[in-house]
């Protein structure tokens, strides 16, 4: 608790020297922390490998690739994200001038989650040192080797007044989150998110969440069926289904559900091997990460069948390697848990439909909890139109899984349950922002004619104001 609080302590002595960075130091910056990772890569590898058998191509997508495209996004457009921005003047406030300008949050907590380890740390950490914050980083600790590899990583590149990070478990982040920070960046579980919002309370700081859920894929009866497949199977089975925006379950009209299951079939053939055995020997299917989760989504799976639903690819487990293989499962029932809980794992239950209004009124039956995504297969406009103003979502691919997150000019984040704000490239600068208001008064002060003493005379100057106004 001492180190934490001493921690802190430092850092928000140290930051009023942060906030006074120009763009080019903080870019300086951002290029240092992405050449030291691409440096060293090979040792990225072997931390993420280690935890949970990832494969190196993967890890480069995945981890590396997001990293050096939110760096060089930043790189290039820091100077202009940090220009105040001049706005127009109401006629009543004439003889006044206002711009807008963008003051770092101050300093702020960033907790990772265990899926996507490295870059679900580094990319907010960009956001944060471009807006000019001092941070505070906790990564999970379910993924114990990339922590580590992380902590010595930042502890090479920043002054611990600047970067600091912290690793351990939950009690560690609940000791975090007694310290009053400016801001604090979630990326895990709705489950966590409520106690992180509720510590947040405590000292109103400001939060971002980016939380999961359920993201539906939608197809209509245009859809290209084997580009839906191939999609959906990419979406889904990167990092073993361990992704937050993965397509977690999918809606096929009842007449091409038969068709569609045979595009997915061999999809994922083509993608991960001809047979089960082939698939297992996979370098590029990673395990599940621990032993809890593989038992939970075991669990889902076995309930869904004793239910009723069948396995038309997969259902494979091995325990000792904490390995499920790429599962998709037909007939499932409506109210099987797998239908309530993000499965979060290589398990895709296929769902079959006759009028997109049941779909509509299932994804509505949910309530609040809103997706992080959604997905629309349709090689019709007007369809997709009909889906997208009947649903909602964090974020949408048309003909597309899981790319919307790869554009650094889009938000991502979700809504209602599913998060709270959002970040990338500029909304990530602006979520470690705060959006200062500066109004200067020029010589001619017309607003003093509305001023007390409020004589008949200025009275009659409001109405006529205000009629003006009007
Ligand atoms: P998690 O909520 O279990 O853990 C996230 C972090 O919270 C970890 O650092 C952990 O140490 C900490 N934590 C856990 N329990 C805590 C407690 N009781 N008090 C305080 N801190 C606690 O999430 P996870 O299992 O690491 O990640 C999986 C979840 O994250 C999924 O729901 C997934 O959809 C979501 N996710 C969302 C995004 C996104 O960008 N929106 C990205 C990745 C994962």
């Amino acid at each position: 608790m001492e180190k934490i609080s001493e921690a802190f302590r430092k850092q928000r002595e140290h930051h009023p020297e942060i906030k006074r960075t120009t763009a080019e130091e903080r870019i300086e910056k951002i290029r240092r922390l992405r050449d030291a990772m691409l440096e060293k890569a090979p040792q990225l590898r072997e931390a993420i490998y280690a935890d949970y058998r990832k494969s190196p191509a993967e890890i480069d997508l995945t981890e590396i690739f997001p990293v050096v495209a939110e760096a060089n996004h930043a790189i290039r457009n820091l100077k202009k994200w940090m220009r105040s921005s001049r706005v127009s003047t109401p006629k009543t406030l004439l003889g006044t001038s206002s711009e807008i300008r963008y003051e770092p949050k101050g300093v702020v907590l960033v907790i990772g989650p265990w899926n996507y380890p490295f870059s679900l740390v580094i990319n907010p950490l960009i956001s944060a040192i471009a807006a000019g914050n001092c941070v505070a980083i906790k990564p999970s600790e379910l993924t114990a080797n990339t922590s580590a590899f992380l902590k010595g990583f930042l502890e090479k590149l920043f002054d611990p007044r600047e970067v600091a990070v912290f690793e351990g478990d939950a009690t560690v982040t609940t000791r975090l989150l007694a310290e009053p920070f400016d801001h604090i960046f979630f990326t895990g579980s709705p489950r966590v998110g409520k106690i992180v919002m509720e510590a947040a309370a405590k000292h109103l700081s400001s939060v971002t969440l980016e939380l999961g859920g359920k993201s539906p894929a939608i197809l209509d009866s245009s859809a290209d069926l084997r580009k839906a497949a191939d999609r959906l199977v990419v979406g889904k089975f990167i990092n073993a289904g361990q992704t937050c925006v993965a397509p977690d379950y999918v809606y096929v009209p009842a007449s091409l559900g038969q068709a569609f299951l045979g595009e997915l079939k061999s999809s994922i053939a083509r993608h991960y091997g001809e047979t089960e055995d082939a698939r297992k020997k996979s370098p590029d299917l990673c395990r599940v990460i621990n032993g809890r989760n593989f038992e939970r989504i075991k669990k889902l799976v076995d309930e869904s069948v004793a239910r009723g639903a069948r396995v038309v690819v997969g259902g494979v487990f091995d325990a000792a390697e904490r390995y499920i293989a790429p599962t998709v499962l037909s007939d499932v029932k409506l109210d099987t848990p797998i239908m309530s809980e993000e499965i979060f794992g290589p398990v895709l239950p296929v769902l079959a439909y006759d009028d997109l209004s049941q779909v509509y009124r299932h994804l509505r039956s949910q309530g609040a909890e809103k997706p992080l995504a959604l997905y629309i297969f349709s090689e019709n406009a007007r369809t997709t139109e009909d889906i997208l103003a009947n649903t909602t979502a964090g974020g949408t691919c048309v003909n597309q899984a899981i790319l919307h997150l790869a554009n650094p000019n889009l938000p991502f984040g979700g809504t209602g349950y599913s998060g709270v704000g959002n970040y990338h490239g500029l909304f990530g600068f602006k979520a470690f922002s705060h959006e200062r208001a500066v109004l200067r008064q020029g010589r001619f002060d017309a607003f003093k004619m509305l001023n007390a003493p409020y004589t008949p005379k200025v009275v009659k100057m409001i109405e006529r104001v205000t009629r003006f106004l009007a």
